[in-house]
């Protein structure tokens, strides 16, 4: 056996050493085909003699005859695969890619650790450059040697294999009986049926095992026990230690369920839904049950609920029905570091009921280290640090700007696809559109590379993706392949996936930005700050050594990047949470413990936007119809145009309007090379140049007629799947206009009355046809655009807009915020009506 492994070794060097050649590759040929045969030899030889011993008692001589035929076999089948594999890797050339060099070269020379401050780092170490340039010959030489890989590129002396293999099958031989050898169907049966019910048994154990091996998980008994002594508890441990998952588990194991449910709140959807799945595995419990989820316009909890996840903007609903949260023991506030608006709201809700139910506890968690300001807000409640396991992060910035950075991260991704060693990728993009987009461009890439490069599974993740795509970011990656995971800012600290070693950052998020002095609202594309980029090169050292590729220089980050994110609470509209906090009633909005409290223009912009609404009487108390308007978990604007829609009696309209305009952008679908035949399609929903709600509209009731079919939804280039979530959201809507009993009615035909409801919301969206094209909004004078997607857009002579056909006077429904301000969802309106419907807001005059 020793003789025989040092010949493996030795073969193995000597292979190490071998590039395919032509030569060689026929060589190989020649020899498969000789083991073919040999195999085959082999395999009739035994099946004989099992026909000719069959129920015989086997001289020691027999056997070992039979045993040593048995191994030959088994060698030569294994030398077989080996082959294969290595004739299949031979092929494979160097130079498929695209001159992955030329793109290597754009990384900036100054390769640094994570884990010290990049500047510094770079300064400290003289030879980073010559290091860098080393790398990346050494990766270079990799490129040319991918065929000589694992598999291996030929094996010289193979014939030792039948030649020499005596010695080791005889000093290996046991007496025995033929049965061993000869495994018949109803043993090979049995054994699979063991081998399956021992697995299923350790899918339990190796749930408890990996539960056992998170960071948190040491310090149980600590965190039980400070959670015991402490009413607030300020939890502060890295991305993916168990906060989310295993804490509230930890207080369900510990009791504290007994005395009502263990509420844990997440800023996202996707992450919602996707922990309390986890949760609902680990416990083995069916998700809904013992272990639920509660997102807007989606319930999944039941009486049995004890695990309770939920958006932090569920949480603040569920205040309204509850303003002591009476049915939780526990709430925790996760995420926290994230700052969003509602978790920023929360704060100071549990901080004041945390003063009357000293029997509820509550738990702060956070990914990052600054807790102190936490703690401190919390009247200095103590800090509970899980110390984080680490591994070293490779940055690299590029070396000039990137003008396109879609186009940057694909080639970053390919680029790692091609040279690096396996591990999964994770591109960090703003949006489902980018997201769609790069998946498009990667298949486009891989196509065709079938043979040439490993396989590649792209999985994008995106708060409307239906659930059980979703879980496909968490399936193993199969050996060979790598996973690439496109995602929003989600996988910065909401979601872990295990097995990623390289990560993308092309820098930017999508944020709300808010103008208080304008009333502006948009989401804009913006760059992220230091401690987004940290978090975000941080998901690659999760469980060993990674790289994070950054698509924007070390100037920039540097120079241009904030330190910090602004929490959302000092740049979004507040008209919302005003009105919630209302109806809590909290009426000194001024005087609310916020931690960071939003300027104060901008809560006086709410006010006053409320107070135009309706909601709010002049002494800023809430109205009736504020009251009602409360009971939709939609932004006033469109809260009050569900209202507004019974005046009109067109509330049947409005539910719809509302409900499609809710799912977001993606109900219209437009592939790329059908494009063509998409805009046809989409255009007959707007024909007559009805505006895009009422193009929206006539999808919703299309669908509907056509009995919600999917066949009709493909044959119009819509998305089935928002389609789906519409007809839910619809569905929720009409339950909450019965509770405020709104009267359901409709007359489809009565096109003004429609617009005038829309109109009754969003009179503070509205603009004015300039001489040249574009808008002018309003109240506040700004230059707008229709947005590409809208059905306004007039048709083109010689390559020049029909300006003469554009609507004087539109409302919209957002502002988007790209290379110029696009007012999205646009419809045409008099301006008779703006004076009509709010006279606080518009006099005569103007
Ligand atoms: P934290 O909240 O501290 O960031 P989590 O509790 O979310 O950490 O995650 C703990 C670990 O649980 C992760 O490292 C990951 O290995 C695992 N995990 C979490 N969610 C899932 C999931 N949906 N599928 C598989 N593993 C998961
Ligand atoms: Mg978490």
């Amino acid at each position: 056996r020793e003789e025989m492994r040092k010949r493996y070794e030795a073969a193995e060097e000597d292979r190490e050493s071998l590039m395919p050649t032509l030569r060689e590759v026929s060589r190989q040929e020649y020899l498969r085909k000789r083991e073919d045969k040999k195999i085959q030899e082999l395999e009739d030889e035994l099946e004989d003699a099992k026909y000719l011993f069959a129920g015989m008692q086997l001289t020691q001589r027999e056997l070992d005859e039979l045993r040593y035929k048995e191994e030959v076999l088994r060698l030569a089948k294994e030398k077989q695969r080996l082959m294969n594999q290595a004739a299949e890797d031979g092929y494979r050339m160097p130079d498929s890619f695209d001159a992955p060099e030329r793109y290597a070269s754009r990384y900036d020379v100054a390769k640094m650790r994570y884990s010290e401050p990049e500047g510094a780092a770079a300064r400290a170490n003289p030879h980073a450059e010559q290091e860098a340039w080393e790398a990346e010959q050494i990766k270079k030489t990799h490129v040319t040697r991918v065929g000589a890989q694992d598999g291996g590129a030929a094996v010289p002396q193979y014939d030792y294999v039948f030649e020499d293999t005596m010695a080791f099958v005889k000093a290996d031989m046991l007496a025995g009986n033929i049965e061993e050898l000869f495994e018949t169907p109803e043993q090979r049966r049995k054994k699979e049926a063991e081998a399956r019910a021992a697995a299923a048994k350790s899918e339990r154990e190796k749930i408890a095992l990996g539960r056992s091996q998170l960071p948190v998980y040491p310090y149980r008994e600590q965190l039980l026990k400070a959670v015991e002594e402490h009413q607030i508890l300020i939890i502060v441990a890295e991305t993916g230690a168990g906060k989310t998952t295993q804490v509230p588990q930890y207080l369900h194991e510990a009791g504290y369920s007994a005395a009502g449910k263990i509420g844990c709140t997440q800023p996202r959807r996707v992450a919602a839904m996707s922990v309390a799945a986890r949760v609902a595995y680990e416990m083995g419990v069916k998700l809904g049950n013992e272990v639920g989820y509660s997102i807007r316009f989606e319930d999944c909890t039941s009486d049995k609920t004890i695990l309770k996840y939920m958006t932090d903007g569920m949480l603040l609903r569920e205040f309204l029905s509850e303003p002591d949260l009476a049915s939780y023991s526990v709430m925790m506030i996760d995420e926290a570091h994230e700052r969003t608006l509602h978790t920023d709201v929360l704060f100071g809700l549990v901080k004041d009921i945390a003063r009357f139910r000293p029997d509820l506890k509550l738990l702060i968690s956070s990914a990052t280290l600054d807790a102190e300001k936490f703690s401190e807000y919390f009247d200095y409640a103590p800090i509970f640090k899980v110390p984080g396991r680490r591994y070293p992060v490779d940055i690299y910035f590029t070396k000039a700007p990137e003008a396109d950075y879609i186009d940057a991260a694909v080639q970053a991704v390919m680029r790692i696809h091609v040279l690096e060693p396996e591990g999964d990728v994770l591109v960090f993009l703003t949006g489902q559109e980018e997201i769609e987009a790069m998946e498009e461009l990667l298949r486009q890439r891989m196509r065709g590379k079938g043979t040439q490069l490993s396989e590649m599974i792209i999985c994008p993740i995106y708060a409307n993706l239906p659930s059980e795509l979703q879980a496909k970011i968490f399936e193993p990656t199969p050996p060979g392949a790598r996973k690439v995971v496109l995602a929003t800012n989600i996988a910065e600290t909401s979601l872990t996936i295990d097995g990623i070693k390289y990560v993308v950052d092309p820098g930017f998020a999508k944020q709300n930005s808010y103008n208080p002095r304008t009333g502006m609202e948009s989401l804009v594309v913006t760059p992220v700050s230091k401690a987004s980029a940290n978090q975000r090169a941080g998901r690659a050292g999760r469980t060993s050594a990674g790289k994070c590729f950054r698509l924007y220089t070390a100037h920039s980050y540097e120079n241009e990047m904030e330190d910090n994110t602004v929490p959302e609470i000092q740049r979004t509209n507040l008209g919302n949470v005003v009105l919630m906090l209302k109806s809590l009633g909290i009426h000194d909005l001024m005087n609310f413990d916020f931690m960071d409290p939003p300027p104060a223009e901008t809560l006086l912009r709410a006010l006053e936007q409320l107070y135009a609404l309706g909601s709010l009487n002049d002494k800023g108390e809430l109205t009736k119809l504020g009251r009602r308007m409360a009971e939709f978990p939609l932004d006033p604007m469109l809260a009050k145009t569900l209202l507004a829609s019974e005046t009109f009696k067109v509330s049947e309209q409005i539910a719809t309007i509302c409900a499609m305009v809710s799912v977001g952008s993606s109900v219209f679908y437009r592939p790329k090379d059908k494009a063509v035949y998409a805009d046809n399609a989409h255009r007959n929903f707007a024909r007559g140049g009805v505006g895009d709600h009422m193009a929206l509209l006539a999808v919703y009731d299309g669908w509907a007629e056509s009995g919600f079919s999917t066949q009709w939804c493909f044959e119009n280039y819509i998305q089935v799947r928002s389609m789906k979530r519409a007809r839910d959201i619809r569905d929720q809507l009409v339950g909450l206009m019965e509770r405020v009993e709104i009267e359901m009615l409709g007359d489809p035909s009565d096109l003004d009355a429609i617009k005038k409801a829309i109109a009754s919301g969003f009179f503070y969206h509205t603009a004015q046809l300039r001489k040249d094209g574009s808008y002018r909004t309003v109240k506040h004078p700004m230059m707008v655009n229709l947005h590409p997607s809208c059905s306004l857009n007039p048709p083109r002579r010689e390559g020049q807009p029909l300006i003469q056909s554009l609507p004087r006077w539109v409302v919209y429904h957002e502002l988007v915020l790209t290379s110029k301000a696009f007012m999205r969802t646009v419809s045409e309106i008099q301006p008779a009506w703006l004076v009509e419907i709010a006279p606080h807001y518009y006099d005569r005059k103007e």
